[in-house]
């Protein structure tokens, strides 16, 4: 069981760090993974704060480059020198605000797996694709195209996250069911693709809070959760690590 903590650009620098202490004096138990996703600026400084802790860094976005003249960019590399263990790839708001395509997904998959990180490959569909009744095949094509340059060989551990576009930062969750409907059919592309059981966990991400949480990770397919709103406020985001706790204790 994960719980991944998306803090997009929510936070101002002393924000993070009074976050990442709040988490840190938790004493969060390692009977979840947790990891947080602060923004680059102030990743390495977080990582300061929770490197006695369970929970790990990890980052918003990489570069789909390995390294040279990319004015602005983090290479997957550079994550991990800072410790970093985990990277969100291919997020519906870079697809949006950045133009990322499946073929940036793919390289930048690629370049984590290189790096020795876990790539968390965000899919899901728009509200206007959803309506029209495509949603399972933009996140299958979303999948399939962000998986391009990985073979199933290399990979120890990647994770998918399932999050409707729709769901995100709206308050509208995605219904379990309907979440366990598509996880499933993850599950069961990654199979086909030729990923091995147990080398990819489906999670669930789109308004996550502590009172959605349990239902959602009581699902079968769904092996965590990606909150991104809910996890920049301490209180909020221990809720939803407790409740993939007592989820996997009763699972
Ligand atoms: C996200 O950032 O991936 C996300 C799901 O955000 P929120 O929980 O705020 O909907």
């Amino acid at each position: 069981m994960i719980v991944i903590g998306n803090w997009k650009m929510y936070l101002s620098v002393d924000e993070s760090l009074a976050l990442a202490k709040e988490l840190a004096e938790a004493k969060v138990s390692d009977a979840v993974e947790v990891v947080v996703c602060p923004s680059s600026i102030v990743a390495g400084s977080v990582q300061e704060i929770l490197k006695s802790t369970h929970i790990v860094l990890g980052g918003q976005n990489i570069s789909k480059e390995e390294k040279g003249a990319y004015t602005g960019d983090i290479s997957a590399q550079q994550l991990a020198d800072i410790g970093g263990t985990h990277v969100l790839v291919g997020h519906s708001e870079r697809r949006e605000y950045a133009g990322e395509t499946d073929k940036d997904t793919a390289s930048k998959v690629a370049k984590a797996l290189g790096a020795g990180l876990v790539p968390v490959l965000c899919v899901g569909e728009t509200k206007a694709e959803k309506d029209a009744g495509q949603a399972d095949q933009i996140v299958m094509s979303q999948l399939i195209g962000g998986l391009a340059e990985t073979a199933p060989s290399e990979v120890n551990k990647i994770i998918i996250a399932y999050e409707p576009r729709w769901a995100i930062g709206t308050g509208d969750t995605c219904s379990s069911d309907d979440a366990e409907g598509v996880a499933a059919a993850i599950a069961e592309k990654m199979k086909e693709l030729g990923f091995a059981d147990g080398s990819f966990t489906v999670i669930y991400g789109g308004s996550v809070t502590p009172d959605n949480a349990r239902e959602i990770l009581s699902k079968e397919h769904i092996g965590g959760v990606l909150p991104g709103g809910a996890s920049t406020k301490a209180d909020q985001f221990l809720g939803i690590i407790e409740a993939a706790q007592q989820a996997s204790s009763t699972s």
